[in-house]
């Protein structure tokens, strides 16, 4: 695919993940190059070349965009805002009155997004148990777009991706897959036969909740430039700051990945023990957890306020350890426990995160019966 070639980089996508996190999207190994891509603030450029202007194109974006394009196994990204730009971006893609089938759980602004566009007439929208995957194969007929986020948000299902992304091209159907919560470290999607790919890098990629940023990754070279004319027109794009905060964000996204995944692992083995914890949903991967509490909404909300080193914060992905009571959003699914609070769990060290959490729990166990 061509595009990148202002950006020569001898890395190859043979390269295991943790090592490209760390070397893809720098300059060329030359006397005085800088090891890191520069920030590039710039609106305009010199005529002549292929940028032209900054709504279309800046070299900290081609950076990032050819790293994470190469963190999810090959193929061409396009940098966004924002996780919500990059998701209304391809959205905008699907013609008006087809059908889109999308799980009933589902990061909220998508499923706003969609109820809204639905509103007006755009398109329909079938929402389906993405776990069940006969029940997705049904909603299939006729529909233009399958989404999958997988592990839901904030239910933390898990969706037969390989299965679901061959059922939807025998459909007719194009599949997109939100990546933000498993992260290319964990689940590639366009290998399991997802089209494309879309990202909040605010969330782990960027991983310090310094920065919104979106992205969206895809191999199907005509649906790449449909993707980058949208973002030309619509102009949701990100700032070289942000862009290179993001970027400079991934160079530790393995590290952060493996940590928090280790910590998130320790916590749910002792969650399973808690006398206060009814139950722990945990896709067996990551640093999202979702809990439920014995002592129902008022035990989960004592427990949200509790906490010292836990941030009571919505967002996840960051280095440090965050917690909310999900259906304190008005429009969160009413198929979401009241009393379910997502844990985004961070780097710190595992025991003060285990002593700052039990005693927020224990203090639930004091409430009145
Ligand atoms: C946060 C998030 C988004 C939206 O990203 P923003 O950068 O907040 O616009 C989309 N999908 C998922 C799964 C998210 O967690």
């Amino acid at each position: 695919m061509g595009g990148m070639d202002a950006m020569p980089d001898a890395h190859t996508p043979d390269l295991r993940p943790a090592t490209l996190v760390v070397t893809a999207g720098r300059p060329p190994h030359e006397p005085d190059a800088p090891l890191n891509q520069p920030l590039v603030a710039a609106s305009v450029y010199v005529a002549g070349g292929d940028r032209e202007y900054g709504r279309y194109a800046n070299p900290t974006w081609e950076a990032f965009e050819q790293a994470l394009a190469l963190l999810e196994g090959g193929g061409k990204a396009l940098a966004f805002s924002s996780g919500m730009a990059a998701v209304t971006a391809v959205l905008d893609l699907v013609a008006d009155g087809e059908a889109i089938v999308v799980p009933q759980h589902a990061y909220l602004g998508v499923l706003h997004q969609l109820a809204s566009m639905e509103a007006k007439g755009r398109l329909s929208v079938r929402t389906v148990d993405i776990t069940d995957t006969d029940q997705v194969l049904a909603a299939l007929d006729d529909a233009a777009v399958l989404w999958l986020e997988s592990p839901t948000n904030p239910a933390l299902e898990v969706a037969d991706i390989e299965t679901l992304a061959a059922a939807a091209h025998g459909a007719g159907a194009t599949c997109v897959v939100d990546n933000t919560f498993a992260t290319p470290l964990r689940q590639r999607p366009l290998d399991l036969g997802a089209d494309v790919v879309v990202h909040a890098a605010t969330k782990y990629i960027a991983g310090h909740s310094d920065a919104l940023i979106g992205a969206v990754v895809t191999r199907n070279e005509q649906a790449w430039l449909a993707i980058d004319e949208r973002r030309r027109m619509a102009g949701a794009v990100p700032g070289a700051l942000e862009t290179w905060l993001a970027l400079r964000g991934m160079r530790t996204l393995a590290l952060r990945v493996d940590r928090a995944e280790a910590n998130a692992q320790t916590l749910v083995q002792r969650l399973g023990e808690h006398p206060a914890v009814s139950t722990v949903r945990y896709p067996g991967f990551g640093g999202v957890v979702a809990i439920e509490f014995a002592g129902g909404v008022i035990a989960a909300d004592l427990a949200v306020h509790s906490t010292r080193l836990w941030v009571h914060a919505t967002s996840l992905g960051g280095v440090e350890s965050t917690l909310e009571r999900r259906r304190r959003w008005k429009g969160e699914a009413t198929t979401i426990p009241e009393d379910l609070v997502r844990l985004s769990v961070g780097v710190e060290d595992v025991d003060d995160l285990w002593a700052d959490l039990s005693a927020a729990l224990d203090a639930t166990g004091e409430l009145p019966g």
